[in-house]
Formats: structure tokens, sequence, C-alpha cells
């Protein structure tokens, strides 16, 4: 079993990177599905995968059985998710102890959202309230873990205002963090926005914008809504006007735009959320080895 590489490494070594999200199939025929995008997008070599950590920290083994498939058969750097949700510290550190035994040298440390049916966040008995208690847990006991954190540049839904979030921001990357990746968005302007404010604020470390390729318009809406993020009008009236419901195409070529967008000014990369499917992935990659 090899051991796997600090992101934060990686991030000193390359730029642009890019990494794509993968999250944990709910059934086999799932599980195969994840399983052809992660061996279609192998060829691409992206700097690091991630895998989502489900509501109610309900997906534990199924994460890290994906994680351990994505890392050992599909040779990928590795960045398994962990939330607070629903476990104790000493659970949070047995999951933790887990992964590094099994090699993986990053997390992505989050909050996490309530579980499904519940609409406000509610502390386990023994665990954390924020993220930044998380990464301050990992920093202190797994020094060479890279740890990413996530960021919202349309600010985060129960954040009473910007700047507020910003606050909260700084503090969980006091707590240690080394990378931001970012919320989705459709509006680079959010982003710019958003790393000045950092900047602003003192925040240092890179910060990688995450992209939804969308399929169709009734996902984008859902995931908008759910985000508070804002949706182009122009991005919205291309989806409307498909004569198919699911068309990768449009959502594709607008996140190709967005990213060609970001790489001119100088990002650190991009990372895509995949949604465990390759053909968007896989039409925004070809479409910038055309267009470097
Ligand atoms: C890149 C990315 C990946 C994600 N992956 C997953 C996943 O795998 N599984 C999953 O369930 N969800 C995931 N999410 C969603 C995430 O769990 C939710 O957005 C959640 O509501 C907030 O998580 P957080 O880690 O940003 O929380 P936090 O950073 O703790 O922030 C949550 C809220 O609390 C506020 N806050 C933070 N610190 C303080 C403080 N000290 N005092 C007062 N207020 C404070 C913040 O302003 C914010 O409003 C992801 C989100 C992103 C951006």
């Amino acid at each position: 079993m090899n051991s796997g590489n600090s992101i934060r490494r990686i991030f000193e070594e390359k730029r642009p990177l890019f990494s794509v999200e993968f999250f944990p199939p709910k059934n086999e025929e799932g599980g195969k599905r994840m399983i052809r995008t992660a061996a279609a997008l192998q060829p691409y070599k992206p700097d690091f995968v991630s895998i989502t950590y489900g509501a109610g920290g309900g997906t534990r083994e199924t994460t890290m059985r994906y994680a351990t498939i994505l890392k050992e058969e599909h040779g990928f750097e590795v960045m398994p998710h962990l939330t607070c949700v629903g476990h104790s510290t000493y659970e949070l550190m047995e999951i933790l102890e887990g992964f590094a035994e099994a090699g993986f040298r990053n997390v992505m440390a989050l909050r996490g959202d309530p579980p499904q049916g519940e609409n406000e966040f509610r502390v386990t008995e023994g665990g954390f309230r924020y993220a930044s208690d998380l990464v301050a847990l990992i920093r202190e006991n797994f020094p060479d873990f890279g740890i990413g954190v996530g960021g919202y540049p349309e600010k985060h839904p129960e954040a009473p205002d910007f700047e507020t979030d910003m606050t909260n921001l700084k503090t969980k990357i006091d707590a240690g963090a080394d990378f931001i990746t970012t919320q989705l968005f459709f509006d680079n302007q959010a982003y710019f926005r958003f790393v000045e404010n950092c900047k602003n604020a003192g925040i240092q470390i890179p910060i990688l914008p995450g992209l939804l390729p969308a399929l169709s318009l009734g996902q984008v809406q859902r995931f908008c809504k759910m985000c508070e993020a804002y949706l182009p009008a122009k991005l919205e009236e291309s989806l409307q006007d498909s004569p198919t419901e699911n068309h990768p195409d449009i959502g594709a070529k607008w996140a190709l735009n967005q990213v060609s967008e970001l790489l001119q000014e100088n990002c650190p990369g991009f990372h895509l959320y995949a949604l465990n499917k390759p053909e968007s992935t896989l039409a925004i990659l070809e479409g910038l080895s055309r267009n470097p």
C-alpha cells in the first residue's frame, strides 16, 4: 500500500492543477458507473480526486471503500471528505486513523449539512459545532495531512452577511487549513470578488474554484436554490430552449468558458463536480487541450 502526497505539496509544485469530485454510490449499479467514470478520467491524470461524505455520517464505510478503489485501482491521489454530522470527537479520530492507515494523506474537513428531514445543524454529544474545530483536531493529530475546507463565494446560506462569513472562514484557515475549494458558482465575478475579499481578510492559501457542469434546468435550479447561487439568465435560457431534458453539452460549454477565463486570470486550478458521470468532465478537459 502506497502512502499519498499532501495536496499542500502538490499546490506548491504545480499550477494550474485540476481535481474531480465523486460521491459514494448508493448501490452496486451506481458503483459500477462511478468506476467507469474513474477509468475514463484516468488518462487525463487529475492532480487529485475527492470523494464526499454523506449526510448524517451514513457513508462512513462507502466513502472509505470507494476512496480505496480510486486510490489502489486507479492510482489517484484521493482526498476523502469528512463531516462532523453524527460523530463524536472519538469517532472522528477513529475515522481519521483509518484514513491514515489506508495511506490517505489529505482530508476535506467540513461541518456537513443536517441529515434529510432536519433543517438545522445539531451538535452530536461530544462532537463539534464548526468545521474549524475539525480542522484543529486534524492539524494537531495528523500534522502531515493536507487539509481542504469549503468556501462560499456567494456566502454560506446560514451566515447573516458576507463579512461574518469571511471572519468565520478566516478562523477555519487559522486552525490549519491548506486550501479552500469553493462551492459551485456559475458567474466567475462571484469567485473574483471572493478571492479579493479573502486577500483583504489576510487569507493567503490557494482557492480552488469548484464548478458544476449543469445537466438540466431542473438540476441546476435545485442546486442554485440549495446553495443560494446565482443562475445567470443566459445559462437558464439555453437550458430552457433545449428540446431534450438532459443536455450535458450546454452545461459543459458554460463550465469550459468559466474554466478558460479563470485560468487566464491565474487562478490555481479548478475542481469539477463530476457527479460520477464522465461526459461533461471529458468535454471540458478535451476543450482545454484544444485551446490551452
Ligand atoms: C467543496 C465542498 C465540499 C463539500 N462536501 C460535502 C460532503 O462531502 N458532505 C456533506 O455533507 N457536505 C458537504 N459540503 C456541504 C457543507 O457540509 C455545507 O455547506 C455545510 O452547511 C457547511 O459546512 P462547512 O464545512 O463550510 O461549515 P463551517 O465552516 O463550520 O460553516 C458553517 C456555518 O457556520 C458559520 N460559522 C463557522 N464558524 C463559526 C463560528 N466560529 N462562529 C459562528 N459561526 C460560524 C459559517 O459562517 C457558516 O454559516 C461541501 C461543501 C463544499 C463547499
